[in-house]
């Protein structure tokens, strides 16, 4: 008797043309995940196994595939020739010790000669004649035992399934540019959008000496965390020290957050451009601090030129985010309490509902705007994480 894995995901989003796309990446996307365990990946239609897989591995590659997005449910399975003695046999070893159970059947395979129904009888006989402490309940079982024949000539038995992530497989819905700072909100957005299928990329802007050169590890920390989830990140760690001071020098210090805002989502555009990304991410939820209120937001946007900037975190409590953070394990990197370059020259009275022509006229007066974005550009660090960056 051999175990597999068998891999479900959701059909929803696969009718039409785009079904074998859809597969391919998650395909794609599985194996990437399976790649620091020796094992086999199989695909036959509407399935994927995972094959001959070390039973000390069981727990971590169940673990991995389970933040794979697009898988729906996983369940470990006894794989047998599909004979009836080895079916009842799996069966047997498959049905709980105690309380309630049901045997279900799915019959792929039209050659056996009992029909479905058949079969669940005589497997349920079975169990109960091994297990007498067993009762049957069609209705509300404790356990199901589930025996899927399928065409290949092997039958498949298993109990429980565990969920996985849902969502969409990344890579299905193009890539975005996520901002990326130490805190709780935008490891967040970036999870939420690369759940929708969005490829992940992200920008750091670091102020170094007034933040720590821990500030930025934190980041890098808190990328790491997410590859499991999004795959291979490549992410760009902007000095921002200059530009900054820059505009603490020129600007008004009521409005330094507000032009911080505007250059770095112009940063962010020029860096999702080049690497193909059709839009920004940011962790901002409404009125969560002053620079989210809708006056600030609209001023960020108009310094964007033709991307989108996606919050979708933008309608969630913080106690939500925080949840979510939990979930995602990013929480206790991001409590770590080292400065984040928005909170360095920070103005007593900062504007809340900035006009948008005092936001550009405030920005106008920055100089050589231009090619200081160019040289933080031309400076940022590049780094790629991910277990295929890592080979
Ligand atoms: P977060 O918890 O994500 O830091 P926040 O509640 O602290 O968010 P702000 O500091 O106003 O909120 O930042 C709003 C958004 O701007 C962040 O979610 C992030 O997308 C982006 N951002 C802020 N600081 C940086 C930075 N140093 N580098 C990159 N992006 C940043
Ligand atoms: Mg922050």
């Amino acid at each position: 008797m051999d175990k597999v894995i068998m891999l479900r995901y959701g059909e929803l989003f696969l009718k039409g043309r785009n079904r074998s796309y859809f597969e391919g990446v998650l395909a794609r996307n599985i194996k990437q995940a399976l790649s620091p365990f020796e094992c086999k990946f199989s695909r036959t239609q509407n399935r994927y196994y995972v094959e001959d897989y070390s039973f000390e591995d069981e727990y971590a590659i169940i673990e991995r595939l389970r933040k794979v997005f697009g898988l729906h449910s996983l369940s470990v399975a006894v794989k047998v020739k599909t004979e009836y003695e080895a079916i009842y046999a799996a069966a047997i070893d498959c049905a709980p010790t105690a309380g309630t159970f049901r045997v279900n059947v799915k019959r792929a395979d039209k050659k056996l000669s009992m029909n479905s129904m058949q079969i669940a009888i005589e497997a349920g006989a079975r169990i109960l004649r091994a297990k007498p402490e067993l009762s049957v309940d069609l209705h509300d079982p404790d356990a199901a035992v589930n025996i899927d024949i399928r065409e290949n000539g092997f039958t498949y038995v298993f109990g429980e399934s565990v969920a996985c992530a849902g969502g969409m497989p990344v890579g299905t819905a193009g890539k975005g540019m996520l901002l990326l700072s130490g805190g709780f909100d935008s490891p967040v957005a970036g999870w939420r959008m690369a759940k929708r299928g969005v490829k992940v990329y992200a920008v750091h802007y670091h102020s170094y000496p007034h933040t720590s050169l821990q500030a930025k590890e934190k980041v890098v920390d808190l990328a790491k965390k997410l590859t499991p989830w999004c795959g291979d990140i490549t992410l760009y760690v902007v000095p921002f020290t200059h530009i900054q001071e820059e505009i603490h020098r020129r600007c008004n210090g009521d409005f330094m957050i507000t032009v911080m805002r505007r250059v770095m989502v112009r940063i962010a555009e020029r860096l999702a451009k080049k690497e193909g990304c059709g839009c920004l991410i940011t962790g901002e939820s409404l009125g969560q601090v002053a620079s989210q209120t809708m006056e600030s937001i609209t001023s960020t946007e108009d310094a964007v030129l033709d991307l989108p900037i996606f919050r979708p975190l933008i309608a969630m409590d913080k106690t939500e985010i925080m949840e979510q953070a939990e979930h995602i394990d990013t929480y206790d990197i991001s409590k770590q309490p080292f400065e984040d370059c928005c909170t360095v020259f920070l103005p007593r009275n900062p504007v809340i509902h900035p006009k948008l022509d005092e936001a550009r006229s405030e920005e106008a007066k920055l100089k050589g705007e231009e090619e200081m974005i160019e040289e933080a550009i031309a400076e940022a660090e590049v780094l790629h994480l991910g277990e295929k960056a890592a080979e």
